[in-house]
């Protein structure tokens, strides 16, 4: 870690540390407010009167009111600790203060971030905020656009939106052409035409939006569509495929249902020995997508894996994509960067990172779209995601429709080019005074999630040096660790009945939290193979059950910290590990 102090100020700290601070800045942020609301409209009379307030009826409502509060505070105290260190379980743990702050600040004047009408200030917070998010993973800030949603799961179907607009749009000028002149369609072709190869072909034939309207497949009956480009091709159409990851997150599938796709369009990319995704077995899907005729709706690679914290070689990905961009064939590329895209605030030569990995994080400003979340690794409240485009034509889902023609004053509403009507301003202010306050380069955010690197690291270090049942998974690439429990020689489906069972006492006991994961044989086949061969282990189950530790917590850095609860850790571990070895014993 570059700055020993990096995360002090900027978080409460496990015992409230920061406490009297974040109470005055918190009143302040408060009493800014209040004064805002009472120095405008100063001679507006007042609605409630020292008479009122001092009415029996006021008071027992009051009272009422204060009861119930009281009974959400005592019941939100039986909330998870995830702000502890001792919480290394999903991924969330302690916000950081400026992120609190802004979401607070941004909370009490309640902008509406759907138009520029319903939020004056918030929409430019949040235009300031993607830029430095954007400059953040390598995209031009001039040129890059996007917003903020409430997760990563939108900003994944945000993406879909975008790449299928252009394709829908490539589609509707090839059957254009077909119909009107008989040129040949190609769908494969056709639909990865490039933006300049697109707007050639548009205008040497006289093309316009207006033209393909007619022929679109979103904006007319997509039914009848795929008849008139079956009959175009000459084969039946079967609809696009999106390329991704065997170890895509859920939000992937759900983007497949809900933009109509059906699951089958979703085309596992095979991953290799490390699990992560094999750019062989891409171009290999790329090329069978070829054969039958249909179109790459977009290629998805995962900076950060859900499950392991992975990180894919997004570079070789977009070498492999520019390759066929060079003979014409353009692919949409997303990166679904919602847990690792901070990782781009680490010193570029992050010993703690691999090689490859840097390489990977480098290139994420090489795609098209990128999603990445403020509320895991940018340590912000929920709900705080967002969608990053590298340019304005990334960001396109329609050319249609242009409601803001009548109110040009105020410039293209984001309602338009979101997939939520009404959105808060609070991830905007959030990330925006995080950007300010720790900011988004090595000496900041880089600082606390480099010594994250360590902390898992060194916990993993710990635990499998004091106990030999527990077999880490390699590889760690971030600061995400898993292990299984397993004797020298024991069968895979015994490690995994351990594994769960394992687990299952470290939940119900109150000194950590950790999650669990499995993962399948189809997707993971490699990857469990030689996770298995590390003990020796018969391979008689088609599933890996492991444990799951989520190392963000930036407390686990300090050395009084690490020093008292690394070895409660590892001794708590290993009265598991021997308790379920007794019980299978028994
Ligand atoms: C968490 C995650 C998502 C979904 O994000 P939400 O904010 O939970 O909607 C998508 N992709 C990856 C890789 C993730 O880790």
């Amino acid at each position: 870690m570059t700055d020993p102090a990096a995360p002090k100020p900027y978080f409460l700290g496990p015992r409230s540390e920061n406490q009297d601070w974040l109470r005055e800045r918190l009143g302040a942020a408060m009493d800014d407010w209040l004064a805002w609301r009472r120095s405008l409209f100063a001679d507006d009379p007042a609605a409630v009167t020292d008479a009122d307030a001092a009415a029996p009826a006021f008071l027992a409502r009051r009272a009422a009111l204060d009861a119930a509060l009281g009974e959400l505070g005592a019941k939100l105290r039986g909330e998870l600790p995830t702000y502890s260190p001792r919480y290394i379980g999903h991924m969330v743990s302690e916000t950081a203060l400026p992120a609190l702050l802004g979401h607070f600040a941004a909370l009490l004047h309640n902008p509406n971030n759907t138009s520029r009408e319903a939020s004056r200030v918030g929409t430019a917070l949040e235009a300031e905020a993607i830029a430095m998010l954007a400059q953040m993973v390598g995209f031009d800030p001039a040129q890059a656009h996007g917003h903020f949603t409430s997760g990563g799961t939108v900003a994944n179907l945000e993406a879909v939106w975008r790449a299928r607009f252009r394709l829908d749009h490539r589609l509707a000028l090839a059957l254009t052409l077909a119909e009107t002149e008989g040129r040949p369609l190609d769908p494969f072709a056709d639909a990865q035409m490039s933006p300049a190869a697109a707007a050639a072909l548009a205008a040497r034939h006289g093309v316009d939006d207006l033209a393909m309207r007619s022929r679109s497949s979103v904006l007319g009956n997509p039914f009848q569509m795929a008849e008139r480009l079956s009959e175009a091709s000459g084969r039946p159409w079967r609809g696009p495929v999106i390329l991704a990851p065997g170890h895509k997150h859920y939000s992937w599938i759900k983007a497949a249902n809900v933009f109509g796709l059906g699951e089958e369009a979703f085309w596992s990319v095979p991953l290799d020995g490390e699990g992560r995704l094999s750019v062989q077995g891409l171009g290999a899907r790329i090329e069978a997508a070829r054969e039958q005729g249909r179109p790459v709706l977009a290629v998805v690679s995962v900076a950060g894996t859900t499950e392991l914290g992975e990180i894919d070689p997004v570079d070789a990905v977009a070498d492999h994509l520019d390759a066929l961009r060079a003979e014409g064939v353009d692919i949409w590329h997303h990166v679904d960067a919602a847990y690792g895209g901070f990782f781009c605030a680490l010193d570029p030569d992050e010993p703690l990172l691999g090689a490859a990995q840097r390489r990977a994080l480098r290139a994420i400003g090489r795609a098209e779209t990128v999603t990445i979340d403020p509320h895991k690794l940018g340590y912000a409240p929920y709900a705080c995601g967002a969608l990053l485009t590298r340019d304005a034509a990334s960001d396109t889902v329609s050319a249609f429709v242009a409601p803001y023609v009548e109110r040009a004053e105020l410039g293209e509403a984001p309602w338009t080019r979101t997939l939520e009507g009404s959105r808060a301003a609070t991830g905007a202010a959030a990330t925006w005074l995080t950007g300010r306050a720790l900011g988004f380069g090595p000496a900041g955010m880089g600082a606390v999630l480099s010594a994250t690197l360590d902390s898992c690291r060194a916990i993993r270090s710990a635990v499998t040096a004091a106990i030999p049942e527990i077999r880490p998974l390699d590889p760690t690439d971030t600061n995400i660790f898993c292990f299984s429990v397993a004797a020298q020689g024991e069968a895979l489906s015994v490690a995994n009945a351990r594994t769960a069972a394992v687990h299952a006492r470290v939940a119900a006991s109150p000194g950590f939290s950790m999650s669990r994961t499995v993962l399948g044989r189809e997707a993971c086949g490699e990857l469990i193979d030689r996770h298995v061969a590390a003990w020796g282990g018969r391979r008689d189950a088609d599933r890996l059950v492991l444990v799951r530790c989520v190392v963000m917590n930036p407390f686990w850095a300090e050395p009084a910290v690490r020093a008292r609860l690394l070895p409660e850790l590892t001794a708590e571990l290993a009265a598991i590990v021997a308790a379920t070895e007794d019980q299978a014993a028994a």
